[in-house]
């Protein structure tokens, strides 16, 4: 069952990219009035700062992040004082986030950014490792996956992140890749944690989804969505 009584109030949603996590986290923390935290956007701003300093992602130091200035807070993350926005979501910065997340320095650094943001109201947190690692303790855990094919197509409709003359068969490429990278790195790999909920959005909308999900919350926050 998902809800562990007396421990973190973090609804961690962990997945792959494009399964819809994205959605279902910034629409639950809407209904429930709770922050939400995106910490793929992390490690984007971390890949954006080398990049824009001419380190290629596995060269990334620790002495190259203690120059960084990065926070996330309501919601919002800043590098160095800017909002990097857009800059965040290209097809190149996607797989540098990867890359560079990759690196046990990287991930060590951006750990108190992440557990910092949780410290007394609920919030919803959305990765690849919450349930796992940043908050093993969270109250309620879901790992949401969907078919590769309907993940491909997702990123095709949303046309930001997509490389001009991308084809579904480049999307699901790149997807592959990126998702055969999280998924075998040695640093918190992308997993499903033992005690989180399973949902598999292919074919759902994102009502659907978003009513699996509630339906999984405990009372007091149940309570919230009426
Ligand atoms: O979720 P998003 O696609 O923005 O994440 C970009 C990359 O950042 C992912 O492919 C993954 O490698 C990395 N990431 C991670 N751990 C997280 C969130 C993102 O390793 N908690």
């Amino acid at each position: 069952m998902v809800v562990n009584s007396g421990k973190m109030t973090v609804i961690a949603i962990d997945g792959p990219a494009g399964a819809g996590k994205s959605t279902a986290a910034k629409q639950l923390a809407g209904v429930l009035h709770i922050t939400y935290v995106n910490t793929g956007s992390l490690y984007r701003a971390v890949a954006l700062a080398a990049h824009r300093a001419g380190i290629e992602p596995e060269n990334v130091t620790r002495d190259f992040l203690d120059t960084l200035h990065l926070e996330y807070g309501n919601g919002k993350l800043l590098l160095n004082g800017e909002d990097p926005g857009e800059a965040l979501r290209t097809p190149e910065i996607a797989q540098g986030a990867s890359r560079v997340s990759a690196l046990p320095t990287v991930r060590e650094y951006l750990l108190p950014v992440q557990r910092n943001a949780a410290l007394k109201e609920w919030i919803v947190m959305e990765g690849r490792d919450i349930g796992t690692v940043i908050f093993p303790d969270a109250q309620c855990k879901f790992f949401i996956t969907a078919s590769i094919e309907e993940r491909a197509r997702r990123r095709l409709a949303q046309s930001g992140e997509i490389a001009s003359g991308a084809t579904l068969e480049s999307v699901i490429e790149e997807i592959r890749l990126r998702d055969e990278r999280d998924s075998t790195r040695a640093a918190a790999p992308l997993k499903q944690a033992d005690d989180a909920v399973f949902i598999d959005t292919t074919g759902k909308s994102i009502s659907d989804v978003n009513a699996e999900l509630i339906s999984f919350l405990p009372e007091e926050l149940q309570k919230r969505c009426k």
